[in-house]
């Protein structure tokens, strides 16, 4: 067991439905703290260079133009085992296949808009964070 930190984004589909509150008492309630985080809408170069790994795939396009299209709440969770914590507490990729009680089986409309983003390793959670944060913006 470890203390981790990771990166999660609250989508745009989750701020335009005014869902930030609702989503971070989720990550509280779980006892995952967060350390940083800021309102921020993502250019289109941006949301490319952040997905990059899936540039390859079909659904590249779209999801970085969904990504530009509000604004989006990044943040840095911490707490043990923060990465797969994260993902268990935000449920499968696809909300119609996310279990009970996750963010995604409660909140997301779609496979795309499917309100929030979480680190998948302890090592894309390093990357993703210096992505949007600076040492000094993460108070811990
Ligand atoms: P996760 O966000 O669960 O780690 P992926 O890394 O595979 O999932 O995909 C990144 C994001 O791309 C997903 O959160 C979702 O917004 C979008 N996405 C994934 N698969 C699809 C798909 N088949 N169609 C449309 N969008 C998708
Ligand atoms: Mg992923």
């Amino acid at each position: 067991m470890a203390i981790e930190q990771t990166l999660s984004i609250i989508k745009p589909d989750a701020t335009r439905r005014n869902l930030t509150g609702a989503i971070n008492e989720r990550f509280e309630s779980r006892g995952l703290k967060i350390v940083a985080q800021k309102r921020i809408h993502l250019t289109l170069s941006q949301a490319q260079k952040f997905y990059d790994v899936h540039k390859e795939r079909a659904f590249y396009d779209d999801l970085c133009k969904y990504m530009t299209s509000g604004p989006v709440v990044v943040q840095v969770l911490q707490g043990e085992q923060a990465v797969t914590a994260n993902r268990s507490i935000m449920g499968a990729t696809n909300p119609a296949n996310a279990d009970d009680g996750t963010i995604r089986k409660d909140f997301g409309e779609s496979v795309e808009a499917n309100s929030v983003h979480g680190s998948d390793s302890t090592e894309n959670a390093k990357l993703e964070i210096n992505f949007f944060f600076a040492d000094i913006d993460i108070v811990t």
